[in-house]
């Protein structure tokens, strides 16, 4: 049985400096360093953020990265990595890094054989052959990968169907309590998962749960999956009080800059998302009024930078035309290019928020952004 002190180790400490309404500013310390928060981590699915060099995505001011442990698990195998000196090593990150638990993967990816209270067995994506997945052995694959963050093996449910909710989510208490007893480095955190679907009776009953364990974070999943965002909102709402305060609060799988802003306003501390790295793939860029697509014949001439006060490599150095053309001659640099500005957008947004919580000043700063946004009658870039 684990202690209250192992659970939280030194190194894992939730230091809260500034709080303005619901959003904070704060520091959570891990062994591979302090992640100031609001915080964006990309996502670097395979043990690689598509298309960016670590050193690229230092420049970018990326400080938290995620992987995928069904992915890593599948190919090349946790062990594999474990042998090359862990996760860090192996992709050349010396910063926080943080884990899923496979979870969400097995349930949206894998064929499902078979979902018990014991575990899950599915296909494998990349050879069909038949695997499973528990919690312990989600924390042992965790473990060899050695990220700061590690997260407990749940299961999401499709977020409208009340009673599949209601088992997904018993099923997710349990199994974060194994989770808890299978852990076995005190270098890592594990963070519980808040299930529940868009049900906040069901929200309440599991934040109450997940907050009882004591874990050094505690997560939201099961959101940005089809629901829409005033559900998120409410759901977000009702967690927000009752998740502790003096532990980082993260938001799985969200996203858009408009997400991040009502996330860090009811609360969130930690996102991550695909989304710019999506997005830069399908030659669509964030803008401060909105999604641009810069394959469009209209910047073929156009001598501007994605944006003009944009100060990330890709805006200081190369026109619309340019990326255009780069897209067109279907050239590797496009993605990279795009994929940097993406995430110097999110990263600057999370440090911009930051410092208006610190200032006293996130509501003015918030209404702002979301107001560009969505500003009618505005060609998006312009
Ligand atoms: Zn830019």
């Amino acid at each position: 049985m684990s202690t209250k002190l192992d659970r939280n180790p030194v190194n894992f400490q939730f230091q809260l400096l500034a709080q303005d309404n619901r959003a904070r500013a704060g520091i959570f310390s891990t062994p591979h360093g302090e992640l100031p928060t609001p915080i964006f981590a990309p996502v670097g699915t395979q043990a690689t953020v598509k298309s960016i060099t670590p050193a690229q995505l230092q420049e970018v001011g990326a400080n938290l990265i995620l992987a995928n442990t069904y992915h890593l698990y599948l190919r090349p195998g946790d062990e594999l990595i474990a042998e090359m000196g862990g996760l860090h090593q192996f992709m050349g990150w010396s910063n926080p890094m943080l884990t899923d638990s496979g979870g969400f993967q097995v349930f949206s990816l894998g064929g499902i054989n078979q979902i018990d209270d014991d575990g899950v067995t599915f296909k494998s994506h990349i050879d069909g052959s038949s695997q499973r997945l528990s919690p312990e052995k989600s924390i042992a694959i965790q473990e060899n990968l050695g990220a700061d963050i590690i997260m407990a093996f749940d299961e999401c449910a499709e977020p409208y169907d009340r009673v599949y909710n209601q088992l997904a989510m018993a099923r997710t208490h349990a199994w974060a309590q194994r989770c808890i007893d299978a852990k076995t480095r005190t270098d890592q955190a594990l963070f519980g998962i808040v299930q529940g679907g868009i049900f906040p009776d069901l929200r309440k009953q599991s934040a109450e749960y997940i907050a009882a364990l004591n874990l050094p974070g505690n997560a939201i999943g099961g959101l940005s999956v089809g629901e829409t965002k005033a559900e998120m909102h409410q759901i977000l709402e009702v967690v927000d009080r009752i998740l502790p305060e003096d532990k980082p609060r993260y938001l799985m799988g969200v996203g858009t800059p408009e997400d991040l802003i009502n996330g860090v306003m009811r609360g969130v501390d930690i996102f991550d998302c695909v989304l710019p790295t999506r997005l830069a793939r399908h030659k669509a860029v964030f803008t401060a009024t909105g999604r641009m697509n810069i394959s469009k014949a209209v910047y073929a001439h156009d001598e501007r930078p994605i944006e003009q006060d944009c100060a990330c490599y890709t805006c200081q150095h190369f026109s619309r035309a340019y990326l255009r053309h780069l897209i067109i001659a279907k050239e590797m640099l496009a993605g990279t290019l795009l994929s940097i500005h993406n995430l110097y957008t999110l990263l600057k947004l999370a440090s911009d928020m930051r410092e208006a919580i610190i200032q006293g000043n996130f509501e003015s700063f918030s209404q702002n952004y979301l107001y560009k946004i969505y500003k009618p009658d505005q060609e998006p870039g312009s």
